[in-house]
C-alpha cells in the first residue's frame, strides 16, 4: 500500500515513478492483513487526538478515491464494568468525537456509535454473561480484495505517468558525488539491470533495513498473522473479544467465505527477514481465541489459511507500532524511505511524503 500510493502521489507530482515489486503486488504485509481502514475511536480512549484525525481523514482518504472497493464493516466489542472497555469509556469517547467532528469540520461518513444491551450482544454470540454489561458497535472500513485495490491504485498512477515491474528485486543503489543516479534490478529470469534514476523511494515495509541507511524503526520487526478457520460465525459483524474480558489486546472475528477470519496475532520476530509462522504459534492463537470465545470450540478448529506479515517495529511487539510512521531522507541525495505503520494511514504518509520531498514537481504539476 506504501508503495502503490507513493507511486499514485508521485505521478501526480509530474513524475514519473516505477515501482519494482520483488514478488506480485499484494504479497507483502497488505496482502495479508485484516484490510480493516480503522476509525480511530479507540485512540480517543487514550485522548489521542491527532491520531483519530488521521484515521478519520485516511477513511475519508478511500471514500473519496476508491468507493468501490471498501465497505462499511460493523464491529461489536463486549463492554465490562469498571474497565476501559466500559459504557462509560465508550460513552466518553462518543461524545468527544461528536464535539471533535463539529470543531475540526470533518463530516461524519460513517454511522456514530452505539451501544448495545447484555441480553442482546450475549444471546448474538453466545457470550458468558459473568460481568458482560453491553457492547459498543461501531463502523469502519474494510476491503474484501486487497490485490485488486492496490492493483486499481496502480493503474490509476498508471494513467499519470506511472509503471510497474512485478517480480523484479530492487538492489543496490547507484550513487555518484553523494547523488543517486539509478538502482540496479534483478528480474525473475536473474539478468540485472541498471535503472537511471535521480530519486529512489523506499516503500519495502519491513524489508528496508535491508538498504543501509535503514530508518531506526526497522531495525526490529514484528511478526503478525490472521488465520481463516473452518468454522462458521454469527451476524455479519466483526466481534472484537480479548483474552481477559474488557482487558488486553483486542483480536476480531468475522464471518469469511463461511469461515471465520481471526486476527491479529502478533509475536516480536527481531531480525527476521520473512515472515515465517510456526505451528506453536497458531496453537498459541487458537489457545488465546478459545479463552476469549469459550464454547466456540476454536482451539480444535481447522486452520483453512494462515495470512502472515512482518512489520518493522521499534520494540517487536506490536505495541511500538503506531510510533513508525516515518519519512526519511538519510545518505545520498534523491534518497528518501517511507515507512507506514498500517495500510488505514499509508496513502496520507505518501501525500505527506511526496509534498515534503518534491514540493517543487508538485508546484509544476497543479
Ligand atoms: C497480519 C496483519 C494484519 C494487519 N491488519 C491491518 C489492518 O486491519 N489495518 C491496517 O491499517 N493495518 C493492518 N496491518 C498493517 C499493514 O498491513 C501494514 O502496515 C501495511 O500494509 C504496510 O504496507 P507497506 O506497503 O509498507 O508494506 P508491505 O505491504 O509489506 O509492502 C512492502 C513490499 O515491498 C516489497 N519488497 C521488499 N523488498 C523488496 C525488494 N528488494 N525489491 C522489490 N520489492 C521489495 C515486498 O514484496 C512487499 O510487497 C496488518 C499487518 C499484518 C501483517
Amino acid at each position: 500500500m506504501q508503495g502503490a500510493t507513493m507511486a499514485l502521489a508521485a505521478a501526480r507530482s509530474g513524475l514519473t515513478p516505477l515501482v519494482v515489486e520483488r514478488g506480485k503486488v499484494g504479497s507483502g504485509a497488505t496482502g495479508n492483513s485484516y484490510g480493516i481502514i480503522h476509525g480511530g475511536l479507540r485512540y480517543l480512549q487514550g485522548l489521542s487526538i491527532g491520531r483519530w484525525r488521521r484515521s478519520r481523514q485516511a477513511q475519508a482518504w478511500f471514500l473519496d478515491n476508491y468507493p468501490d472497493h471498501v465497505r462499511p464493516l460493523a464491529c461489536a466489542m463486549p463492554l465490562y464494568r469498571h474497565t476501559m472497555r466500559s459504557p462509560m469509556a465508550f460513552r466518553a469517547a462518543s461524545a468527544l468525537e461528536a464535539c471533535l467532528y463539529r470543531g475540526t469540520g470533518l463530516a461524519r461518513r460513517l454511522p456514530g456509535l452505539q451501544l448495545l444491551g447484555a441480553e442482546e450482544i450475549a444471546r448474538a454470540y453466545d457470550l458468558p454473561r459473568r460481568h458482560l454489561v453491553g457492547a459498543a458497535l461501531w463502523h469502519d472500513l474494510v476491503t474484501d480484495d486487497m490485490e485488486t485495490l492496490l492493483r486499481t491504485i496502480l493503474a490509476d498512477a498508471g494513467a499519470s505517468g506511472a509503471s510497474l515491474l512485478e517480480e523484479t528485486v530492487a538492489g543496490d543503489l547507484i550513487v555518484a558525488d553523494n547523488r543517486i543516479a539509478g538502482l540496479k534490478v534483478t528480474r525473475a529470469d536473474g539478468t540485472v539491470q541498471e535503472i537511471a534514476t535521480p530519486r529512489v523511494a523506499i516503500c519495502a515495509g519491513s524489508w528496508s533495513s535491508r538498504w543501509p541507511q535503514e530508518p531506526q524503526a526497522a531495525s526490529t520487526a514484528a511478526l503478525a498473522f490472521n488465520l481463516v478457520l473452518d468454522m462458521p460465525f454469527p451476524g455479519d459483524a466483526a466481534l472484537a473479544v480479548s483474552e481477559t474480558p474488557g482487558k488486553g489486546r483486542s483480536y476480531f472475528l468475522r464471518p469469511y467465505e463461511g469461515g471465520t477470519f481471526a486476527g491479529t496475532y502478533y509475536r516480536p520476530a527481531p531480525g527476521a527477514r520473512e515472515p515465517e509462522v510456526m505451528p506453536a504459534d497458531i496453537d498459541a492463537f487458537l489457545e488465546v481465541l478459545d479463552r476469549a470465545l469459550p464454547g466456540y470450540g476454536i482451539a480444535e478448529a481447522g486452520v483453512r489459511a494462515v495470512m502472515p506479515g512482518l512489520l518493522p517495529d521499534t520494540d517487536g511487539t506490536g505495541r511500538t507500532l503506531s510510533a513508525a510512521d516515518t519519512i526519511s531522507a538519510p545518505g545520498p541525495a534523491g534518497l528518501c524511505h517511507v515507512l507506514g505503520s498500517k495500510l488505514t494511514t499509508a496513502p496520507l504518509l505518501s501525500i505527506d511524503a511526496a509534498q515534503r520531498l518534491w514540493p517543487e514537481e508538485a508546484r509544476r504539476a497543479a
